[in-house]
C-alpha cells in the first residue's frame, strides 16, 4: 500500500433538498434551473463537491457531459409528465401534490428491467434470498444493505426505484451468513460480485464484516472478489484521504494476500473522469495492493455517444494501469428514450473507437445488453441472402451452453434493445425462445 500526496477534502453531498446550495447553481439560465428542479422531483439527484468542483466544466454546462451525468435534464421526461409536473410547480400548489405527480411519472416507468425479480433471486426451499442475484453459472451478486446508495447519482442509473424508495431496498441483504451459506452450497460460484448502489460507500468496518468470512472459511469454490463501484470516479478521497481510507486499502492488501483474485470493476462514464490528479493517485493506491481495476459503462447519448470519447478512455485507462472491460448498451428502464443510442450506431461507435487503440485496450467487450437470456453483444451488421442482419451472440448467458454461440436478427435501425429485434431469414423465435 502506497503513501499518499494529496490534500484530504471534505465531503459535501448535495441532493434534491439542498441542490439550491450548490454555489454554481445559482448562476445557471432560469429554464435550466427550473427544469432541474422539477425533473429532480422524479429522478433522485445526489452529487457532491468533487463532482460539482472537480468534475464539471461550468462554463458551459449545456454542454458538459458530466453535468448531464449528474444533473436531471428536461429530456429525461416525456413532454406530457413535464407539462403537467411544471403546472403544479407554477400554480403554488402544496408540495404534496407535486409529490404524489411525481411518484405516479416514477411508478410507470419500468423499475425492473430483464426480468430482475422474477428469474435472479434464489431461492431455497422455497423461500427467495433477498440480497442476491444469481444468475450466469459462475458469479453470484451480493448487493450489502448499507451499501445501496451511491456517492452521486447518474442520470441514467437503472437502479434509480431504489434511491427514491419505490422499491424499499428488496433487493439487499445485511447478513453475511446468507452469502457463505449460498456459497458453500454451490461450489459452481467462483465470483463474488459485490454491487449495489455502491458497495465502497460502506465504511471500511461494515465492508470487512462482510468479507472476511470469505478470507477465513473460504466458502465452496471462490476465487475472486469483485467490487462494482463508481467511486474512483465519484469520490477518489475514499482510497487517499478519508478517515478510513487506509482501512480500506488494508482490506484489499489482505485480500490479495489471502490468494484472491480482487477486482475492482470501475464505472467510467467519460475520460474526464480519469484526469484528477485525485482518481490518479487513486488508482495507482489500488493497483498498489495487487488489486485490479477493470472499467465498464454504458454508452449513453448525450454524455459519451461520441467515438473519441470512448478512445481517449480506454487509452486513459491503459495508461493509469487500469483494464478496459465492457461497454454496455442502455437498459430498457427509466428515461431510456433520452439516453438510448440505437444497436446499430452502438456497433458504430465501438467499431470507431476499437479501430484506435492498440491490443492492450482490446480487452474491452461490446457493445453488449444485460437482457433476460443474458449478455448479448452486437458483434457485427452482415449481408447474406441479398438482406442486412445483425449478427449478435451471447457472451454470458442464463444457460452456459449459449456461450460464445452466433445468431442472426434482421437489420433494424430503430432498434435499442434485443426486445426490438426480429430472428433473421424468416425464422419465427430465436434459438434461446425455444
Ligand atoms: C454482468 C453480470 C455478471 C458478471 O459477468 P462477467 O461477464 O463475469 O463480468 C454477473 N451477474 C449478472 C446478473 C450480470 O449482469
Ligand atoms: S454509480 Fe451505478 S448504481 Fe450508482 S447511480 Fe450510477 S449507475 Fe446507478
Amino acid at each position: 500500500m502506497s503513501k499518499v500526496n494529496i490534500q484530504p477534502k471534505s465531503y459535501k453531498a448535495f441532493t434534491t433538498r439542498n441542490i439550491e446550495t450548490i454555489p454554481q447553481f445559482e448562476a445557471l439560465p432560469t429554464e435550466i434551473h427550473d427544469a432541474i428542479q422539477i425533473v429532480s422531483r422524479v429522478m433522485p439527484f445526489r452529487a457532491n463537491n468533487y463532482v460539482i468542483d472537480e468534475l464539471i466544466d461550468w462554463s458551459n454546462p449545456e454542454g458538459d457531459p458530466i453535468f448531464k451525468l449528474v444533473f436531471p435534464q428536461k429530456g429525461m421526461l416525456s413532454c406530457e409528465d413535464y407539462t403537467a409536473l411544471e403546472a403544479i410547480h407554477r400554480a403554488g400548489e402544496p408540495d404534496t401534490v407535486l409529490q404524489a405527480e411525481a411518484r405516479r411519472i416514477q411508478q410507470k416507468m419500468n423499475p425492473h428491467p430483464a426480468g430482475q425479480m422474477e428469474l435472479n433471486v434464489p431461492k431455497c426451499k422455497g423461500q427467495a434470498i433477498n440480497g442476491l442475484q444469481h444468475k450466469y453459472k459462475e458469479t453470484v451478486l451480493f448487493f450489502p444493505t448499507q451499501g445501496q446508495v451511491c456517492h452521486a447519482y447518474c442520470t441514467y442509473c437503472f437502479r434509480w426505484a431504489q434511491f427514491v424508495g419505490v422499491d424499499d431496498l428488496k433487493f439487499a441483504c445485511g447478513d453475511p451468513e446468507a452469502l457463505i451459506s449460498y456459497l458453500e452450497e454451490h461450489p459452481e460460484v467462483t465470483d463474488v460480485l459485490f454491487t449495489g448502489g455502491d458497495p465502497l460507500i460502506m465504511s471500511s468496518r461494515i465492508l470487512r464484516r462482510y468479507v472476511e468470512p470469505i478470507l477465513k472459511r473460504r466458502p465452496g469454490n471462490i476465487r475472486s472478489i469483485r467490487f462494482g463501484t463508481k467511486v474512483l470516479a465519484y469520490w477518489p478521497y475514499r482510497f487517499l484521504t478519508d478517515k478510513d481510507a487506509d482501512d480500506l486499502m488494508h482490506l484489499f492488501d489482505e485480500i490479495v494476500g489471502a490468494g484472491f483474485h480482487l477486482a475492482v470493476m470501475s464505472h467510467f462514464s467519460h475520460h474526464r473522469e480519469l484526469e484528477t490528479e485525485a482518481v490518479k493517485a487513486a488508482v495507482s493506491r489500488i493497483l498498489s495492493t495487487g488489486a485490479n481495476i477493470r472499467c465498464q459503462a454504458p454508452l449513453i447519448r448525450h454524455i459519451n455517444d461520441d467515438p473519441e470519447v470512448w478512445r481517449i478512455m480506454w487509452e486513459k485507462q491503459v495508461s493509469l494501469g487500469a483494464i478496459p472491460y465492457y461497454m454496455f448498451i442502455e437498459r430498457d428502464t427509466g428515461p431510456k428514450d433520452y439516453f438510448s443510442v440505437p444497436l446499430f450506431e452502438a456497433y458504430r461507435i465501438f467499431t470507431e473507437a476499437y479501430s484506435k487503440v492498440s491490443g492492450l485496450a482490446r480487452t474491452v467487450r461490446g457493445p453488449s445488453m444485460s437482457a433476460t437470456p443474458g449478455k448479448v453483444l452486437v458483434d457485427g451488421v452482415t449481408e447474406l441472402g441479398g438482406e442486412k442482419q445483425f449478427a449478435l451472440k451471447f457472451i454470458q448467458a442464463r444457460n452456459p451452453e449459449w456461450v460464445n454461440r452466433l445468431f442472426f436478427a434482421e437489420y433494424d435501425e430503430s432498434a435499442v434493445w434485443l426486445s426490438d429485434l426480429k430472428p433473421a431469414f424468416g425464422e419465427k423465435t430465436f434459438f434461446f425462445e425455444a
